[in-house]
């Protein structure tokens, strides 16, 4: 039997539900001993078991659940099987010609602290702290084991570098998602290399752009651009902050078969081209705005909150009558529904009734664990102006 730890308060009913987490005030001392990494069983104040799971000692989150079985081993062959099955899910939700996705989604996979994307055959994974480093071996081997990639990028989220670990990169990676293609840069670009996660609102965005003018904000590598003007837009304009971004989205356009010169391409702050084109008057049909995260934790939820805000209502004012808006955030601390209501008051805000057209999170190769709202972090909403 593994070694135990034991709540100090009683939250083992949201753990039974399927809450991954216990963070380090909720958990009495733990004993001499224990390392990162350690498998560890989780005990509720009255004795009884909760789950077993993997500790990490420094971090304020200290325990993440691996099971909620106590005849069930936690070791390589377990980590195996659900990375097998998280495997076989992809099989079944993606379409055969998309060649970059989500392997793992980390506790949604119900394997804690690996993420790991798929770029044709090259993963890239992304591991947790102490506890990603400590399980970093294991994973690798996983991973090598299940889809038996050509290479292996690592970065764990203390380390400034990724790393690549197993075979070698090509001088370039090119991924497909039906008609569109991308190149993507695994040892500088941001996440693993791409936002996969977006895939299927691409789609969305494709599917309104023919003919119109549409105007990405915080473009980075043109995700959506390439998106639109694949589908027929009359013209798309990028801006993100990062010139080496905006000179990716330029080659992602060529790659792509579409003239760069028809498009524009800014390399700007997108506070300051909302507030310009203030004074310009409706320029686009179609706004995307999808920034980075602004409440990366729930102390910062609030500032993060007010910007959102802002932009979404610089981005209302912006655009003519039945134009539309894309709008989205990724923190996993804004609920779906609190994002919703700030998208309803910038609205207000910018005197502009809205009709919503639908709203999405990310695609079926990013799922979330059932009793794991923080598992539901990215939000995409389509909305129309009267
Ligand atoms: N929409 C993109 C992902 C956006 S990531 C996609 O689908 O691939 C966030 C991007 O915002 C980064 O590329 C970053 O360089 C950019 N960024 C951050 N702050 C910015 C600002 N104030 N103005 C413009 N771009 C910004």
């Amino acid at each position: 039997m593994p070694p135990q730890i034991t709540l100090k308060k009683p939250v083992e009913a949201s753990v039974r539900g399927g809450h991954p987490w216990v963070y380090r005030d909720a958990l009495k001392p733990f004993a001499k001993g224990l390392k990162t990494g350690d498998i560890v069983d989780l005990m509720a104040q009255d004795g009884s078991f909760v789950a077993r799971g993997v500790i990490e000692i420094e971090s304020p989150l200290s325990f993440r659940a691996w099971t909620l079985n106590q005849s069930e081993r936690v070791d390589d062959a377990l980590l195996i099987k659900r990375l097998r099955n998280a495997y076989e899910t992809r099989q079944l939700v993606l379409a055969s010609d998309v060649t970059g996705y989500r392997l793992c989604h980390g506790e949604n996979d119900h394997i804690p602290g690996l993420h790991c994307d798929m770029y044709g055959d090259i993963a890239s994974m992304r591991t947790d702290g102490g506890l990603g480093a400590s399980w970093e071996k294991k994973f690798v081997k996983a991973v090598k084991e299940v889809v038996k990639p050509r290479a292996i990028v690592v970065r764990n989220t203390r380390d400034k570098e990724p790393r690549v670990v197993h075979g070698s990169l090509p001088d370039e990676v090119i991924i497909s998602e039906g008609n569109r293609r991308f190149y993507v840069d695994l040892l500088k670009g941001q996440k693993t290399g791409f936002f996969l996660d977006q895939r299927e609102n691409r789609d969305r965005v494709a599917s309104i752009s023919a003919g119109l003018r549409v105007l990405n904000l915080f473009s980075y590598t043109g995700g959506f651009s390439v998106a639109a003007a694949l589908a027929g837009a009359k013209r798309v304009v990028s801006v993100d902050i990062a010139a080496p971004a905006i000179e990716s989205a330029r080659q992602n356009f060529s790659l792509n078969g579409i003239d760069p010169k028809l498009h524009g391409f800014q390399a700007a702050d997108v506070f300051d081209v909302l507030e310009g084109m203030a004074e310009t008057g409706p320029e686009y049909d179609l706004i995307v705005l999808d920034p980075p995260s602004f409440a990366r934790s729930r102390k910062t939820l609030e500032r993060g909150m007010r910007a959102y805000g802002a932009l979404n209502t610089m981005a209302f004012r912006s655009l003519p009558a039945r134009g539309l808006l894309a709008t989205a955030s990724c923190s996993s601390h804004v609920t779906p529904t609190a994002f919703l209501e700030m998208v309803g008051e910038s609205a207000k805000k910018a005197g502009r009734e809205v009709t919503i057209l639908g709203t999405y999170g990310a695609g079926m190769d990013h799922p979330t664990k059932m009793g794991f709202p923080h598992g539901q972090y990215l939000k995409f909403v389509l909305l129309r102006v009267h």
